[in-house]
């Protein structure tokens, strides 16, 4: 009986484990990966995860970011319709799962590229295939020449992260800013990764006065946009920010201020990984009494 139990438990546990394995993978069945061409041969990707780009010359293909492992076969579809060519070279905006998860299974032959801080988290990281690991760990602005298309990897002062990193294409006037801007939502600061959000608002401001009208601005989620939404991705974090500071100087509680909210102006930027609740803790974190 008591045998007959636990093998019954055994079963039980294997349906629900194989079960949830049949979720993760339902997941990613449906995500179709986009390719939007921003310039010639210069593309973003949307799939799953953080927007990626990609510059398909006929040589080589180089590209920013790579989603999920589960995903690396539909990404290598599409590249293949942009250029026959092998991927050569692929960029990390930073560490997280969502932009590294297809490292190994897309690069593992090909430079990967990171802020220097990047290769020590995914070295500690015991879900991560370490045939992804960068290779080429960068520590100040550093210009990168791929075929006739010229980038500018220039890593930025701790704030979603502390390995984060802007690429520029000067010349198509064009800059993937990772998960330094997530357009139109609250932005998630992990902070136990080294994010800061001061210094995750003094990043945009300094991406705001480099940038022009004209320029095409990559987040690393939600839509392509520009100079105009970064103003306003600038204008939301500086006001919950004062808000919220406001409301702690006032001798409000983070539970009080989570209850009161931060009103109506700033519902639409709510959304399922960064609630209203999440965002006003993170703020809260960030002021002082
Ligand atoms: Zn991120």
């Amino acid at each position: 009986m008591r045998a007959t139990r636990s093998l019954m438990t055994l079963l039980s546990a294997t349906a629900l484990l194989l079960g949830s394995q049949f979720a993760y993978a339902d997941r990613f069945k449906d995500i179709e990966i986009t390719a939007t061409p921003l310039s010639d041969n210069i593309f973003m990707l949307t799939g799953s995860g953080g927007n990626m780009a990609a510059v398909a010359n006929p040589e080589g293909v180089l590209l920013i970011d790579s989603q999920y492992a589960e995903l690396a076969d539909k990404i290598r579809a599409t590249l293949t319709t942009l250029s026959p060519a092998p991927l050569t070279t692929l960029i990390n905006t930073h560490m997280h799962g969502d932009h590294v998860g297809g490292n190994a299974a897309l690069a593992a032959n090909a430079n990967i590229v990171a802020h220097k801080n990047v290769r020590p988290r995914l070295m500690s990281n015991a879900n991560f295939d370490k045939a992804g690991l960068p290779k080429t760990n960068i520590e100040q602005t550093t210009p990168l020449q791929h075929g006739l298309i010229e980038l500018v990897l220039e890593p930025m002062p701790a704030s979603h992260t502390d390995g984060d990193l802007l690429v520029w294409f000067p010349e198509q006037n064009i800059v993937h800013m990772g998960d330094l801007l997530f357009q139109g939502r609250f932005p998630f600061i992990d902070t136990n990764n080294g994010g800061n959000v001061q210094q995750y608002i003094e990043n945009t401001r300094y991406v705001l006065s480099r940038i022009d009208d004209n320029t095409k601005v990559i987040p690393g989620h939600g839509e392509l946009t520009n100079k105009a939404g970064l103003a306003a991705e600038l204008a939301m974090l500086e006001q919950t920010l004062a808000l919220v500071q406001q409301m702690r100087a006032q001798g409000l509680s983070e539970q009080q201020i989570i209850d009161k909210g931060l009103g109506t102006q700033w519902q639409a930027w709510h959304w399922n990984f960064i609630t209203e609740e999440r965002w006003i803790k993170t703020l809260y974190q960030a002021t002082e009494a």
